[in-house]
C-alpha cells in the first residue's frame, strides 16, 4: 500500500507535467499543480478531482524565488508538507548559436536550472524533515547534443548534474534523486516546434516515429509511469540515475 503523500508538479498546466500530476494523484497522493498561473493548472486540478483526487492549483514562475517561496506557503497551508517533487517546467527558446540571443540563453536557463533549485532548495527541508523525499527532474534526449539548442541541452545537462549532486547530499536522510530524459514526447511543446520548422504535427510525428526502434513517439503517460516508479516507496535504493525514456537506447 503506497503512503499518501503531498507531491508538487511544476509546469503541470499542460503535457507531461499533467499527465505526471493525475498519475501521482491516482498513486494517492495530494498533488500541487503548480504553473505560470493558478487558472491555467485548474484544469489538470479539475481532472484529479473528477477522478476522486486530491489537488491545488498554485500559480508561480518558478525561475523567481518569491514566487516560490509563496508556492511553498500555500501548498503547506493548503496540502501539507510536500515530500516528492517533480521539476518539469520548461520552455525551449531553439536557435542556431549564431543567431542565440542572450535572452534566449538567459531564459531557458532560468526556468530549468535556476526553478529546479529554487524549488529543490524549498522542498528538501520537509524531505528531511519527513526522513523521506523523491526528487525527480525532467531532462532530454537533447541533454546528448541537439542542433538548435545549445541554450536547452546545456541546461538539460546541467540537471544531471545538478541530479546527481542532490543524490550525494541528500541520500543519508532518506531522499533520493533521479533524472527522466524524455525523447520526443507528444505535446504542446513539440507541436509548436512542428510549427517553428514549418511541417505538421502529423508529419513530424510520423518521421520521428519512423526513426525509434519501437515504432511509435512517446506520450505523456509514458514518462508519468516512470516518475511513478522513481516516486515510489520501493524506489528508496535508486538514486542519482538518468533514465532515458524515448524508445530506444541512449547513452
Ligand atoms: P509544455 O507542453 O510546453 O508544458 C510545459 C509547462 O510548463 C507549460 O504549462 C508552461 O507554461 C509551464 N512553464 C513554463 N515556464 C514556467 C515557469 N517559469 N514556471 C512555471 N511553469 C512554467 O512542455 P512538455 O512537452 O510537457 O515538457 C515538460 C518537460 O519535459 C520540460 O522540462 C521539457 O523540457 C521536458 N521534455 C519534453 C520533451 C517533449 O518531447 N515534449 C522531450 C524532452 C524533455 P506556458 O505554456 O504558459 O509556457
Amino acid at each position: 500500500m503506497t503512503e499518501s503523500r503531498v507531491a508538487i508538479v511544476t509546469g503541470a498546466a499542460q503535457g507531461i507535467g499533467a499527465a505526471v500530476a493525475q498519475r501521482l494523484a491516482a498513486d494517492g497522493h495530494k498533488v500541487a499543480v503548480v504553473d505560470l498561473s493558478a487558472d491555467a493548472a485548474q484544469a489538470t486540478v479539475d481532472a484529479i478531482e473528477a477522478a476522486g483526487g486530491t489537488a491545488l492549483a498554485v500559480g508561480a514562475d518558478v525561475s523567481d524565488a518569491d514566487a516560490v517561496d509563496a508556492a511553498f506557503a500555500q501548498i503547506l497551508d493548503g496540502l501539507g508538507a510536500p515530500t516528492i517533487v517533480v521539476n518539469n517546467a520548461g520552455i525551449i527558446r531553439d536557435n542556431l548559436l549564431f543567431k542565440m540571443t542572450v535572452d534566449e540563453w538567459d531564459l531557458v536557463m532560468a526556468v530549468h536550472l535556476r526553478g529546479a533549485f529554487l524549488m529543490t532548495k524549498a522542498a528538501q527541508k520537509h524531505m528531511i524533515e519527513a526522513g523521506f523525499g523523491r526528487i525527480i527532474n525532467l531532462s532530454s534526449t537533447s541533454a546528448l547534443g541537439n542542433r538548435g539548442q545549445a541554450n536547452y541541452s546545456a541546461a538539460k545537462a546541467g540537471i544531471q548534474g545538478f541530479t546527481k549532486t542532490l543524490a550525494l547530499e541528500l541520500g543519508k536522510f532518506g531522499v533520493t534523486a533521479n533524472v527522466i530524459g524524455p525523447g520526443f514526447i507528444q505535446t504542446p511543446m513539440t507541436a509548436a516546434t512542428a510549427e517553428r520548422i514549418g511541417v505538421t504535427f502529423d508529419e513530424f510525428i510520423e518521421a520521428v516515429a519512423k526513426d525509434t526502434p519501437v515504432g511509435r513517439v512517446g506520450q505523456p503517460d509514458d514518462i508519468a509511469h516512470a516518475v511513478s516508479f522513481f516516486a515510489s516507496e520501493g524506489a528508496g535504493y535508486v538514486t542519482g540515475q538518468v533514465l532515458y525514456v524515448a524508445g530506444g537506447p541512449k547513452a
